[in-house]
């Protein structure tokens, strides 16, 4: 078994990740970025980049990358019930429309640009160790089993990883009761809106993504999932439970090789510190997904936990202050987004509240902007 030293290891490399290594690298840290999957790859998600992303993509280097994507420009969402009740409104600002295939990956280079040692189709299997005496990381790859020594160690491997059993986080041992599933289509247009239609247990969002594509991406309970017995018998129920569901899937043409599917997704707390790893990301804290604002905290997250590591490596604080003021930095600026999108994700689950819900915030503007704006960062832009 090999072993390697570093200052900081990441653990996944998705949006959180690669971010938190560029910033890492630019500051001169040694950074070893772990990522399971190779690149690119599709993952289940709206694709939908709220408006604060441009910043904090921008201050990343990827400007001009976006630019040349040319991703689809939203400013407009939709909410509709089944029963026909529906509300509409203006983000504050433009959100993004990009896939996360092509996305992730250009986050990616751009980390292996800044010296970043980038391992895909590796692994982490487990850590150990403590801040005060270094933790040590074991991986698995296809050409074996290493080691890998580092002062920090930074986990952004998303929602739910095995990695999470492993270190036996408490989270895990609550029940995670969501599916997603998310498929690209060339179908009716969507200029410049997000829409989401929602159906008994779930809802899901049609929105463009570059190149004209349109993204479907649905959150659903898992009792409402398996009572249907498959994604195709699941994919018909769901159509005739939301009438605008129907009217675009009848019209619209699946481009991609398959829905993808993820399933145990915890909108649960979780521990911010977990056995001496500085979590980021989903790996964190996932926000409902009908706030689209997951990757805007992944982003956000990256740098908050990049400058906490940054500090500790300069000896400008111990590890105790390491763990106390990183996880109540990443707890004042994330908490109130995550129970107020959880408490909406609630209300759009249930098709009678919700119609009454709707009918409220169109009589009442100031509601429905409350919540949108309180569900992401609107000084960042
Ligand atoms: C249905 C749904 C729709 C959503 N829609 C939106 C939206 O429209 N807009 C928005 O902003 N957010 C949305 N989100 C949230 C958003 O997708 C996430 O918040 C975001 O992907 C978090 O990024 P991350 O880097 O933390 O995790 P991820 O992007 O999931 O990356 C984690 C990476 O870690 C790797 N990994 C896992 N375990 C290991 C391991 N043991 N070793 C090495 N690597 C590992 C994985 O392969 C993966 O690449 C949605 C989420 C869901 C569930």
């Amino acid at each position: 078994m090999t072993d390697r030293r570093c200052d900081v290891a990441i653990i996944g490399g998705g949006l959180a990740g690669c971010s938190a290594a560029i910033y890492l690298a630019r500051q001169g840290a040694r950074v070893v970025l772990l990522e399971a999957k190779n690149y690119p790859h599709h993952k289940v998600c709206g694709e939908v980049l709220s408006p604060e992303c441009g910043v904090l993509l921008d201050g990343l280097g990827l400007t001009e990358w976006l630019g040349q994507r040319q991703p689809a420009a939203i400013d407009t969402v939709e909410i509709t019930s089944p029963s026909g009740a529906h509300w509409e409104a203006r983000l504050p600002g433009t959100a993004l429309g990009i896939s996360r295939y092509a996305l992730d990956h250009a986050l990616a280079e751009q980390a292996a640009c800044h010296g970043v040692d980038l391992q895909t189709e590796t692994t982490v299997t487990g850590v150990q160790g403590t801040l005060e005496d270094s933790l040590r990381l074991t991986t698995r790859s296809p050409a074996g089993s290493s080691a890998i020594t580092a002062r920090v160690v930074i986990g952004a491997y998303g929602k739910h990883s095995r990695l999470d059993h492993t270190l036996n986080r408490a989270f895990t041992r609550q029940p995670q009761p969501f599916v997603g599933l998310k498929a690209h289509f060339d179908g009716p247009r969507l200029p410049c809106r997000i829409e989401l239609h929602t159906f008994p247990g779930g809802y899901c969002g049609l929105s463009e993504i570059e190149n004209g594509k349109i993204n479907a991406c649905l959150l659903v309970q898992n009792d409402v999932f398996r009572q249907a017995g498959s994604i195709p018998a699941f994919l018909a129920w769901m159509q005739q439970q939301n009438p605008r569901l129907a009217a675009w899937f009848a019209s619209a043409r699946l481009i991609s090789d398959r829905w993808y599917s993820i399933s145990q997704i915890p909108f649960v707390d979780k521990t911010v510190v977990d056995r001496d790893v500085l979590m980021t990301g989903d790996a964190a804290g996932l926000i409902a997904p009908l706030a689209g604002n997951g990757m805007a905290m992944a982003l956000r997250g990256a740098h908050l936990a990049a400058e906490h590591a940054i500090s500790f490596l300069r000896h400008e604080r111990t590890a105790a202050d390491l763990r106390r003021q990183y996880a109540a930095d990443w707890q004042r600026e994330f908490r109130l987004r995550l129970r107020l999108g959880r408490l909406l994700q609630a209300f759009l689950l249930r098709p009678q509240p919700l119609a009454l819900g709707l009918h409220l915030v169109k009589a009442m503007p100031p509601l429905g902007h409350f919540f949108i704006h309180n569900t992401r960062d609107t000084h960042l832009r």
